[in-house]
């Protein structure tokens, strides 16, 4: 058995036994909204193991199946959702191409669509539904998962006789490789579901993982307002502004997409200053990866500073306008 690092999962991974029936043909699907972003979902599928084909079943648009396509895997369904509906609106046709060719293991990615689209493929085969995969072995007979529980701070592992159905973060969209693999073109009567209305996010998104340094703002600050104070400091560190879950959700500061942890983003950067963040472990592990950590509280006892490299007790609204004029 060998082990992999992919994407922030290990995978372990040994040739699997085929017979009849089971894991001769498609040893895995992975289910496609209206977004590509499933390189991830690619490489996990790949490190299972076996000899079986690596399908994709898209029900958006015939641009999102075109680039899966051209991204590596095996072989493309398109059951192109009409103009107006959104790619849910395919999951009936989604789940029958999967049932059509049961696989061991269904991948999704996170997106709402993609939820969808993979709990209909779950149902159609019965499969297991996982949403934390920390590891997945596919053995001869057995799937074993390694699954994040209670907020992601502690490990069950389970071991499932049928096929199981994946949700992980899907990844970036895959380079196009060679020429592709045509596309096998479905027509299905999809649900009567129709978009009435879009409305756009009123905050910005932001790609936490491209920045080198990260300001993490959490429920120390007082009001909405005061984040002026945080982004002078941005400006003057050239960092991004990142912040805790209750920012995000609950006071609705900022879009849910800033926010650091366990059912946030995971970032890696160079510098990651907490300021007024408690230290809960639902927190801190969005930022294991940090190289230097270093938060601001006023509190002493703060179970933050446990896990910082660097620690300054005191008030946020002194010590971050203090920083800000010393590096202008
Ligand atoms: C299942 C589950 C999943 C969760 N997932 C996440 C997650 O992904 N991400 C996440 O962030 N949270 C998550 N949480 C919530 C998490 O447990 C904490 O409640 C949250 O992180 C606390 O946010 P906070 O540190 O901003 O607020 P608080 O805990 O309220 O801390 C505020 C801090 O500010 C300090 N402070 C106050 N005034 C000042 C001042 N003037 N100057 C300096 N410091 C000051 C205080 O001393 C305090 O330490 C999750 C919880 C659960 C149950």
């Amino acid at each position: 058995m060998r082990c992999d690092w992919v994407h922030g999962y290990w995978v372990h991974w040994q040739w699997v036994r085929c017979e009849k029936g089971f894991g001769m043909s498609v040893n895995a699907w992975i289910v496609v909204g209206d977004q590509p972003a499933i390189g991830n979902l690619i490489t996990v599928a790949r490190s299972l193991g076996g000899d079986g084909t690596i399908a994709a079943v898209v029900a958006g648009p015939r641009a999102v199946a075109e680039t899966v396509a051209a991204s590596g895997v095996d072989r493309v369904v398109w059951c192109g959702t009409p103009d107006g509906s959104p790619a849910e609106a395919s999951a009936p046709a989604v789940a029958e191409a999967v049932a059509a060719d049961p696989p061991r293991v269904v991948l999704g990615g996170r997106n709402p669509g993609d939820r969808v689209l993979l709990g209909a493929a779950a149902a159609a085969l019965h499969a297991a539904v996982l949403t934390g995969a920390r590891s997945v072995t596919v053995g001869a007979d057995t799937v074993t998962v390694v699954n994040a529980v209670y907020g992601d701070i502690s490990d069950e592992t389970v071991e499932i006789s049928g096929p199981v159905a994946l949700l992980l973060d899907g990844g970036s969209v895959p380079a196009a490789s060679g020429a592709g693999v045509p596309i096998e073109e479905v027509t299905a009567t999809p649900y009567g579901v129709k978009v009435l209305e879009t409305i756009p996010s009123e905050f910005e998104e932001v790609d936490l993982n491209a920045a080198q340094r990260v300001i993490g703002v959490g429920r120390g600050l007082k009001a909405k307002e005061d984040l002026s104070l945080i982004e002078a400091l941005a400006a003057a560190l050239k960092a991004e502004i990142a912040c805790s879950r209750p920012v995000a959700e609950g006071l609705n500061w900022m879009g849910k997409d800033r926010y650091i942890g366990s059912s946030g983003a995971r970032i890696s950067p160079q510098l990651y200053l907490a300021v007024g963040i408690s230290g809960q472990l639902q927190h801190m592990v969005g930022v294991t990866g940090a190289e230097t950590i270093v938060a601001i509280n006023s509190d002493p006892n703060a179970a933050v500073f446990a896990q910082t490299d660097y620690g300054l007790v005191g008030d946020l609204y002194e010590l971050v306008a203090e920083i800000t004029s010393v590096l202008k």
